[in-house]
C-alpha cells in the first residue's frame, strides 16, 4: 500500500528567486500537511550523500554544486498516496516538459535548477525524511 509520507525540498533557486511561500502554498493546496521543515545550507559532503544514488551520472557534479550553493528547505509531507501525488504536483524534471499548473512549470528555470525535489518511492521517502529529521521531529507534529 502506498505510504502517507514523502520528502520535498525547495531547492536553492526557489529560495533565491523568492518563491518559497508560493511553493509552500501550492503544496498545501494540493492537500499535503507539512509535518516538519527546516531551512538549511547543505555542505558539499551532505549534498553528495543525499544524491549518492546519482553518483557517476553526467549531471552529478552540477547537481551537488547547485544544491550546496545556498539555503534550501527540506520538508516532510503527509497525505494519502504521498509519493505519487507529490511527484504529480511538482511535475517533470525538466520544467519545459512539466504539465501546466505544476510547481516546476510555474516556478522552475531549467532541468538543473528545477525549484523542488520530491522522493520517488516510499523507500526513498523514508530514507530522505530520516536524512533531515528525527522520527520524533516528524511524529511530534503528526497529531
Ligand atoms: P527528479 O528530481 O525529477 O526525480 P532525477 O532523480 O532524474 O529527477 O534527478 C535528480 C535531480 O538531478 C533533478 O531534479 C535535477 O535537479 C538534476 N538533474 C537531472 N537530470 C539533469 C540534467 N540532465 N542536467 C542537469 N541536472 C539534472
Amino acid at each position: 500500500m502506498a505510504g502517507r509520507r514523502t520528502l520535498g525540498i525547495v531547492k536553492p533557486d526557489g529560495i533565491v528567486n523568492g518563491k518559497l511561500g508560493l511553493i509552500l502554498a501550492h503544496v498545501e493546496r494540493a492537500g499535503f500537511k507539512v509535518r516538519a521543515a527546516r531551512l538549511v545550507r547543505l555542505s558539499r559532503a551532505q549534498a553528495e550523500a543525499f544524491y549518492e544514488v546519482h553518483r557517476g551520472r553526467p549531471f552529478y557534479e552540477e547537481l551537488v554544486t547547485f544544491m550546496s550553493s545556498g539555503p534550501c528547505l527540506p520538508f516532510a509531507l503527509e497525505r494519502a498516496d504521498a509519493v505519487a501525488t507529490f511527484r504529480a504536483t511538482i511535475g517533470a524534471t525538466d520544467p519545459a516538459e512539466a504539465s501546466p499548473g505544476t510547481i516546476r512549470k510555474l516556478f522552475a528555470e531549467s532541468k538543473g535548477r528545477n525549484a523542488v525535489h520530491g522522493s520517488d518511492s516510499d523507500e526513498n521517502a523514508a530514507r530522505e525524511i530520516g536524512f533531515f529529521f528525527t522520527e520524533a521531529e516528524v511524529a511530534d507534529l503528526a497529531q
